[in-house]
């Protein structure tokens, strides 16, 4: 039996593990375009600062990826943040702390007196009835009232997904909250009635020492699988009950193909096959988003926290400032200190694709805003997603229905990336591991 897996990030890699903890005498073959593995899992080493180009880790609230680096005897590069990391802020119209308990919550000017008993009043909303989608500021204002939606769940969602709340979908993209609602009647009596005990948005930060890039080496390491870099896959064709995968005109036959590529990506190589899935693929909106990595050798400020989000209506070119070397504390050398400055997403999608140099200087002028920091960094590295993250818009489930049901109609082809039921690292191993099971199970 020999497998096509066809992107080497974390979805692609991980499927590949857990076909070969099944199946260790199965040959698979991994497809990347890129000269490294990791796609959005990529750590940039620059004079010693540690620059992530995407995710910076994971949260232990959920078992899959906790899982996967154990299996895979990559434990000891576990690395937890720091109890700094458990202190975030929101920039308003100035920086404030998110207040992380109900006394703080009361004393927070992030919300004003009628806004905070709108937020204690959502015990008295009843659930809603049916199982419509909506969008996460039709359920934020429908639930907690306009202003914690604004002040509270826009910062949030620009920081998961770089989306705004009018332009994702609820349902799909926070399913955990849409089931509070549902099984409880309401996001308190279910918070409640599950006495959530776990810090933060919900467990602990982890990330790797060396930065995400080292798990992702560790992870390709240890298993006997036949990688090619600088490997993009153009188009795969049908052979009999095989695939074709054809790379510079160059083919080679499978028994069965697993596109780990973001969407748009599969749209391209399937289009030969099944031109409808492919629109359907393409379908998949994701989102611009920049970030740009700052390092100082000195630096007064402190960064005694996690980092800031900003709200839409703080009108700040900058989504985010995450302060990089206080959560891990390898991201820079001694002394020395780095923060991430996230540009773009749904709020701002054009800012995300200017230069490089205008990018440096909407995020030097970013931090001093809303840090007040002055000083100019020693070092500074742009990354650019023209599509960063996936937007799980209105409908994306029953759309996602439609497509996996058209994806029957090729047996032996199966799709596992962030584009379809998770963009988190969690989500994506969680659902890596469940299609590897069906790829065995239809062995
Ligand atoms: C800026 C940013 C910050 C993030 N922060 C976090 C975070 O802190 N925590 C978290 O949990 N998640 C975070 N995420 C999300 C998370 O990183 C991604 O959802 C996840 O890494 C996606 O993995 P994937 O394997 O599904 O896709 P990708 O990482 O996109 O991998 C797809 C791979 O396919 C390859 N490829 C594409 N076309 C071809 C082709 N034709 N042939 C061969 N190969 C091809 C690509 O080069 C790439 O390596 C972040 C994302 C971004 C962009």
């Amino acid at each position: 039996m020999k497998i096509a897996i066809v992107g080497g990030g974390i979805s692609g890699l991980t499927t590949a593990f857990y076909i070969k903890q099944e199946k260790p005498d199965v040959k698979i073959t991994l497809f990347e375009k890129q000269s490294s593995l990791g796609g959005k899992m990529m750590t940039k080493n620059i004079d010693g600062f540690l620059f992530e180009e995407g995710s910076n880790g994971f949260l232990s609230n959920k078992p899959d990826t906790l899982e996967l680096v154990k299996e895979s005897g990559s434990e000891e590069l576990l690395l937890r943040s720091s109890d700094n990391a458990r202190v975030r802020f929101i920039y308003k119209e100035a920086l404030h702390q998110l207040p992380e308990s109900a006394k703080a919550f009361l004393k927070t000017p992030l919300l004003s007196v009628f806004g905070k008993l709108r937020v204690a009043g959502e015990i008295f909303i009843p659930a809603k009835k049916d199982d419509s989608d909506e969008t996460l500021q039709s359920f934020g204002y429908r639930r907690v009232g306009k202003e914690m939606t604004d002040a509270f769940l826009d910062p949030m969602v620009a920081g998961i997904f770089a989306s705004t709340p009018d332009k994702i979908s609820v349902n799909s993209a926070f399913p955990a909250v849409v089931k509070l609602e549902k099984e409880y009647g309401g996001l308190f009596k279910g918070m409640m009635k599950k006495k959530k005990k776990e810090a933060g948005p919900g467990g602990v930060l982890m990330s790797f020492k060396g930065g995400v890039s080292a798990f992702i080496a560790s992870l390709a390491n240890s298993m006997d699988i036949d990688i090619k870099t600088n490997s993009a896959v153009d188009t795969i064709e049908k052979n009999g009950a095989n695939y074709d995968i054809i790379i510079d005109g160059k083919t080679e036959e499978f028994d069965r193909v697993i596109l780990s590529t973001p969407a748009y990506e599969s749209a391209k190589i399937l289009r030969k096959i099944d031109s409808k899935l492919s629109r359907m693929l393409d379908d998949i909106e994701y989102s611009p988003i920049s970030v740009v990595g700052l390092g100082y050798n000195e630096l007064s400020h402190d960064l005694k926290g996690f980092g800031l989000l900003t709200t839409s209506s703080a009108k700040k070119e900058v989504l985010g400032v995450l302060w990089d070397s206080s959560i891990f504390t390898d991201r820079a050398p001694d002394d020395k200190k780095t923060l991430r400055v996230m540009i773009g997403g749904q709020r701002s999608p054009t800012l995300a694709l200017k230069s490089e140099e205008e990018l440096k200087n909407i995020a030097i002028k970013g931090v001093e805003e809303t840090m007040g920091i002055k000083e100019l960094p020693n070092i500074s590295y742009v990354k650019k997603w023209k599509k960063g993250i996936p937007n799980y818009r209105l409908g994306h489930l029953e759309r996602m229905t439609k497509l996996f049901e058209q994806l029957k109609e090729h047996k032996g082809l199966y799709l596992s990336s962030n584009a379809y039921f998770g963009v988190g690292l969690n989500d994506c191993v969680g659902n890596s591991k469940k299609v590897a099971k069906k790829v065995v199970s239809e062995m």
